[in-house]
C-alpha cells in the first residue's frame, strides 16, 4: 500500500491533498531531526507554527499581492450568515510565521531560527509532489548582507551533501518564484540576475524532478517590512533553507522503494529508521 495516500495510486478524492501513514511519519520525523543536526550549530531555537495565520503578516510579506493565484484566505460566519473573510489566511511558507517576532527589534547578533509549518498553496497542477497542503521545515538566518549570503550558500551545500548522502541524486539548480502577471517577470528576471534563489532537486518519479529544498536570500526585503535592523541601524537582511518534508519523502520512496525496510542501513541509520 502506497504510504501517501493518493499520491500515486489517485485514492484521494481532493487533488492535492494527501493522507500520510504512520510509516510515512517515521520518515518525516527522521528527517525533522536530521535538519536539525546539520544547524545544530546555529539555530537557537524552533518553532512549529499553525496552518494559519494572520492576514496582516502575510500583507506585510507582500504575498497578496506578489502571489495571489496560490494565497488561500480562511472565511467563517459569526452568527450564521454567509462566510465572509476573517483576520487569517492559511500559510504560504514557514518562514512568514519568524519574521513578526523579530518585527521592530534590533538585533545585536547574527539571529537564526527554524520553523515547520503545513502550507497552502493554490496549485493549478497536480504531478506527483506538488500538493496543495504540504508541510514545509524553514531555517532562517538574520544579520548583514555578506555574512547573510555565505550563510545561504553554506547551508544550501550542506543541505545538498546530506540529501545526497540520504541516497538521492540531487542537483542545485538556479530558480525563481512564480511571481504573479508582468511586474512579476520583471520580479523574477531580478530574482535570477541576482542568483537569489537555488533549488535542491531530486527524482520523485523516473521522468519527474521536482525541489525537495531551496535556499533563498531575501536581501533587505523582510527586514525593512517588518522593520528589523542591525545594530549599526541598517536593516537587517535574511536568507532562508526550505525543506519540503514531504516531497523528500516521496523522493526517498522513489530511490529506495517504499518498504523502509528494505533501504540501504546507512540511509536507515541516517534518519533512525
Ligand atoms: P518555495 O517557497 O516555493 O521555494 O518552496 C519551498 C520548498 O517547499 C520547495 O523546495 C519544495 O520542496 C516545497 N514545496 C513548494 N511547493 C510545494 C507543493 N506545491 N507541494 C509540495 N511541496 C512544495
Ligand atoms: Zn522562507
Amino acid at each position: 500500500m502506497s504510504h501517501i495516500r493518493g499520491l500515486e495510486d489517485g485514492t484521494s478524492e481532493i487533488r492535492g491533498v494527501v493522507l500520510s501513514s504512520s510509516a510515512n511519519e517515521k520518515i518525516v520525523d527522521g528527517l525533522r531531526r536530521g535538519i536539525g543536526a546539520l544547524f545544530a550549530g546555529d539555530r537557537e531555537e524552533h518553532f512549529v507554527a499553525t496552518p494559519v495565520i494572520s492576514r496582516r503578516t502575510s500583507e506585510r510579506a507582500g504575498y497578496p499581492t506578489t502571489f495571489p493565484q496560490l494565497l488561500g484566505a480562511v472565511h467563517g460566519s459569526q452568527d450564521g450568515d454567509e462566510p465572509t473573510a476573517t483576520d487569517l489566511v492559511l500559510t504560504s511558507a514557514a518562514c512568514h510565521h519568524l519574521y513578526p517576532l523579530l518585527a521592530g527589534k534590533v538585533l545585536g547578533a547574527p539571529t537564526c531560527l527554524s520553523v515547520e509549518a503545513t502550507c497552502y498553496r493554490g496549485e493549478k497542477t497536480y504531478e506527483t509532489g506538488r500538493l496543495r497542503s504540504f508541510r514545509m521545515y524553514e531555517v532562517v538566518r538574520f544579520g548583514q548582507a555578506g555574512a547573510v549570503e555565505q550563510w545561504r550558500d553554506r547551508a544550501l551545500r550542506s543541505a545538498d551533501q546530506w540529501l545526497s548522502g540520504l541516497g538521492l541524486s540531487t542537483r542545485v539548480v538556479q530558480a525563481s518564484d512564480p511571481f504573479f502577471g508582468r511586474t512579476g517577470d520583471f520580479l523574477a528576471r531580478t530574482q535570477r540576475e541576482q542568483q537569489l534563489k537555488w533549488e535542491i532537486t531530486a527524482e520523485l518519479t523516473e521522468d519527474l524532478s521536482q525541489a525537495i529544498a531551496s535556499a533563498n536570500y531575501h536581501k533587505e526585503y523582510f527586514g525593512e517590512a517588518f522593520e528589523i535592523t542591525n545594530t549599526d541601524g541598517s536593516e537587517t537582511h535574511s536568507a532562508c533553507l526550505a525543506f519540503g518534508l514531504d516531497r523528500i519523502t516521496l523522493a526517498l520512496r522513489h530511490a529506495h522503494g517504499v518498504d523502509t525496510s528494505d533501504w540501504p542501513l546507512a540511509v536507515r541509520a541516517n534518519l533512525a529508521l
